[in-house]
């Protein structure tokens, strides 16, 4: 079974990949956490690049950013996501290609359709088995984040209009396919946001 989370900035995803993780592992699963970009060794060289070491005379363009995401997506599903779906095991991702679509598509404004292609180029294909999408207002995710100390990769630099392209352009996605996604507040206290997302894979993975 393979889970992804989505969301803004500050949307708590890495609390409920935790949650999620434990509550599986506590029933028995092998449960894999992972999470993009930076999964592998190579890709949390390409996240460095991507997040904390471009200088401002070389600032990527967004073709090139899209590339070197789905360059560290593709490393991520043939050397970590495929080998433990094989081996039986629940994956769980923190981002995956949802997150292109909606950061370089939307954000960047790239056309989503030849972001969606490069993605499925690299992944050959493999889709979740849910995407499990935190929805919060920009405004107060950039404040957690900020409230948390860690306001200081690239992306929590752009504009508010961007992190609301941002937003809306995942809001769509699960719109467009309600079977494989399941979208929450996240504004709810993280244990009830927990158990719905329980509630949901126990539909999906008999215990
Ligand atoms: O989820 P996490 O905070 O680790 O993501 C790191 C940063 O990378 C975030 O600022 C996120 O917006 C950005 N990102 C992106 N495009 C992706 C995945 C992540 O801009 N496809």
């Amino acid at each position: 079974l393979f889970v992804v989370f989505e969301g803004g900035e500050g949307a708590g995803k890495s609390t409920q990949v935790r949650l999620l993780a434990d509550a599986l592992r506590a029933q028995g699963h092998h449960v894999l956490v992972t999470r993009e970009p930076g999964a592998t060794e190579v890709g949390e060289r390409i996240r460095n690049l991507l997040l904390h070491e471009q200088p401002a005379s070389t600032a990527l363009t967004p073709r090139a950013e899209a590339l070197l995401y789905a360059a560290d997506r593709a490393h991520h599903v043939a050397a970590v996501i495929r080998p433990a779906l094989a081996r039986g095991e629940v994956v769980i991702s923190d981002r995956y290609v949802d997150s292109s679509l909606a950061y370089q598509g939307a954000g960047r404004t790239l056309p989503v359709d030849e972001v969606s292609w490069l993605s499925s180029w690299a992944t050959g294909g493999l889709k979740p088995d849910l995407t499990v999408l935190l929805d919060v207002d920009p405004r107060v995710g950039l404040d957690r984040v900020g409230a948390r100390g860690t306001g200081e990769d690239r992306i929590e630099g752009e504009s508010d209009a961007f992190h609301e392209r941002v937003r809306y352009a995942f809001l769509d996605l699960a719109a467009a396919d309600s079977g494989r996604y399941l979208v929450l507040d996240a504004n709810r206290q993280p244990e009830a946001i927990a158990a719905v997302v329980a509630e949901r894979i126990s539909e999906l993975l008999p215990p």
